[in-house]
C-alpha cells in the first residue's frame, strides 16, 4: 500500500519509510537532538584519557569510550574519523523499532584535569612506609628489587628518605608493599598509624621495618 509522509508528503514508493513518516524527516528529527560537540578529559600531566574505564592511554578504542562517555548513553557511535579538534561521526539510534544511522561532524573540545594516579603521585600520597635497615650492601640490594617490583605492578614511590643507616621508601599502595614481602619470603616488623577516616572507613598507613644484618 502506498504511503505518504505526513510532514513531507513523499510517497513511499520513493523514500523507506519507519514508522509513520518517511526516512529523511525521521533523521532530520533525530539529527535535531545530535550534539555538535564532544568533550574529552585529557590529563595534563600523563596524557590519558578518561573513558568508563578510568583513565587510559590513547587508542582508537580508547577514544571511542571517551566519546561515548561525553556524549551519554543515548547514542550509539562509531568513529569515522577523528582529528583532536574534530571528528566525524556515526550516530545510531532505534527509532520504531529501526536502526536509524546519522553521519555527522562535530567539534572536539579537550578539557585538562588531572588523573587520580597523577594527583596521587603530585601531592605525594603514600599507604606504606618500607623502612630499610642493617648491612649498606644488603639494604641497596633489597631496595632495587623493591622499586622495581613496585615499578612493575603500576604503583610508585613517592619519596626516599636517605638515613645514616638505610632508607624510608614511602610506596603508594599498601598492597604492593604486602605483596613484595611474600614474593621474598621476608618478615619485617609492622606497624600501623590512623591517618584519617574516609567515608566512614578508617584509614591506616602501614609501616614496615626490615632489619638486614648478618651473613647472606
Ligand atoms: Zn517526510
Ligand atoms: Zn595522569
Amino acid at each position: 500500500m502506498l504511503r505518504y509522509c505526513p510532514t513531507c508528503n513523499a510517497s513511499s514508493d520513493d523514500v523507506r519509510f519507519i514508522g509513520e513518516f518517511c526516512e529523511n524527516c525521521v533523521k532530520e528529527k533525530i539529527s535535531k537532538g545530535i550534539p555538535d560537540c564532544a568533550t574529552l578529559e585529557v590529563c595534563k600531566s600523563c596524557g590519558r584519557i578518561r573513558t568508563h574505564e578510568g583513565y587510559v592511554q590513547a587508542s582508537r578504542l580508547a577514544i571511542k569510550d571517551a566519546l561515548s562517555l561525553s556524549l551519554g548513553v543515548k547514542w550509539n557511535i562509531s568513529v569515522n574519523d577523528f582529528d583532536w579538534k574534530k571528528a566525524n561521526l556515526t550516530f545510531r539510534k532505534e527509532y520504531e523499532g529501526e536502526e536509524v544511522a546519522i553521519p555527522k561532524d562535530i567539534s572536539i573540545k579537550i578539557k585538562k584535569t588531572m588523573c587520580t594516579d597523577c594527583y596521587r603521585r603530585t601531592s605525594g600520597y603514600f599507604e606504606a612506609t618500607v623502612q630499610l635497615r642493617g648491612k649498606p650492601e644488603k639494604v641497596e640490594r633489597v631496595m632495587g628489587k623493591l622499586l622495581k617490583f613496585i615499578e612493575a605492578r603500576n604503583a610508585f614511590v613517592s619519596r626516599v628518605d636517605e638515613l645514616d643507616n638505610g632508607y624510608d621508601i614511602y610506596v603508594s599502595d599498601k598492597t604492593i608493599a604486602n605483596a613484595f614481602f611474600e614474593y621474598y619470603e621476608l618478615k619485617p616488623g609492622r606497624s600501623y598509624t590512623l591517618h584519617g577516616v574516609k567515608h566512614g572507613k578508617k584509614l591506616y598507613r602501614n609501616t614496615y621495618i626490615l632489619r638486614l644484618e648478618g651473613v647472606d
